[in-house]
């Protein structure tokens, strides 16, 4: 028997546990991470090179360790689209907002703390909260997948988080939570505790509905992030960022590592920010194809979730492993997300999506 993880002292929470991993395989057309399909324009990598080339010219230095020119930009974007006012105080930045949620949950879960999220959703609010040694809370979903208030109050009554999340488009269901049902868990959040509320912004730029940008006015314990990953297509540059009440900014620095985002990163991103609107121009060619996905899935009798986002969760199947296996084997990786019965497609190129309608059109026949 060779040595293995299990033979080594890690954490009593870590033993037997999986690492995050939806597969990267080398298959024609791959729509099973909420990638953006677009790559970036040749005058934008062109910037990219530029800036960081200047930058590279620094490196013997440490970067700006407080991003302030980045955040400001940030701070620009999130002013101009999202219905409020947004200062470089209100802002941080990190690598992907993976590691704004790990920064969160360190700053405000941890040890004895707990934090709670209403699954399914995104699995690495569960994950990051083992990893930063939060205890971790399953809150409830309805039948259809969305939040029942009532419910989710109750949870918040019962268990008296110290951080609620809420992802708004929900991943991997596609649907938005209203600002009404956000509201509620604020107030049942403060009255328990009070705790932060984390609303997970990452596709909200596909959202038929607006930004819940807004809600942060008075409310200090309220925190939204977003990424440059999905809409912005620039997942490879892992670039993450909140805004949040400016003691949320200087809270989260506390548990920063010093320099955390890189020059290079710092260069890249602001290269892209200067170009937001061809950055940001394929979301309405990816929404128009989300709503294409919904409307010929719902043709071909697969049932569909709602979608604000830019991917699309369909079933029901009785095996939707097996399933997912049958559309790998017709060239088309799409997404088990683990959730019983469904699947979920990324919406890609109109070409990528006519493929993967052909193999799910062919497996329906094939039921039939
Ligand atoms: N939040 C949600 C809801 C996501 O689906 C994802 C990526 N799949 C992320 C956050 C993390 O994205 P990134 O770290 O690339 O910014």
């Amino acid at each position: 028997m060779s040595f293995g993880i299990d033979d080594l002292p890690v954490r009593d929470e870590l033993r037997g546990k999986s690492p995050y991993g939806a597969p990267q395989l080398d298959v024609p057309v791959r729509l099973n991470t909420n990638e953006n399909p677009y790559p970036l324009p040749e005058p934008l990598v062109e910037r990219i090179a530029e800036r960081v080339r200047e930058a590279a010219r620094n490196l013997n230095r440490y970067p700006d360790r407080d991003a302030v020119e980045l955040r400001t930009r940030l701070a620009e974007y999130l002013t101009k689209t999202g219905g409020h006012r947004v200062g470089v105080e209100n802002v941080w930045a990190a690598n992907g907002s993976n590691e704004i949620i790990q920064q969160l949950l360190q700053t405000f879960g941890g040890p004895g703390r707990t934090a709670i999220g209403f699954e399914p959703s995104y699995s690495m609010h569960a994950l990051i909260a083992r990893g930063t040694g939060t205890g971790w809370i399953s809150g409830p979903r309805g039948e259809d997948f969305t939040i029942d208030v009532g419910a989710a109050e109750q949870a918040i009554a019962e268990h008296r988080p110290d951080v609620v999340f809420v992802t708004t488009p929900n991943n991997p269901t596609g649907n938005a939570v209203p600002a009404q049902t956000v509201l509620a868990l604020y107030e049942a959040a403060q009255a328990a505790r009070p705790s932060m509320v984390v609303v997970d912004e990452a596709y909200i730029e596909f959202s038929h509905g607006d930004s819940l940008l807004p809600l942060l006015e008075g409310r200090p314990n309220l925190v939204v992030s977003r990424t440059m990953s999905k809409a912005f297509g620039a997942a490879g540059l892992r670039l993450g960022y909140l805004a949040a009440h400016p003691a949320v900014v200087d809270a989260v620095q506390l548990v920063r590592l010093p320099y955390h985002l890189s020059a290079v990163t710092q260069a890249t991103a602001l290269a892209a920010l200067e170009h937001t609107d061809t950055l940001l121009k394929y979301v309405e060619q990816l929404k128009s194809e989300r709503d294409r996905l919904v409307a010929e899935l719902t043709a071909i009798g697969y049932d569909v979730t709602t979608s604000d986002a830019n991917f699309v969760q369909f079933g029901r199947f009785e095996d939707a492993h097996a399933t997912w296996r049958k559309i790998l084997d017709r060239g088309v990786l799409v997404r088990d997300n683990g959730v019983p019965g469904w699947l979920r497609v990324t919406a890609g190129t109109p070409d990528e999506n006519d493929a993967f309608l052909d193999a799910v059109r062919e497996l329906k026949k094939e039921q039939s």
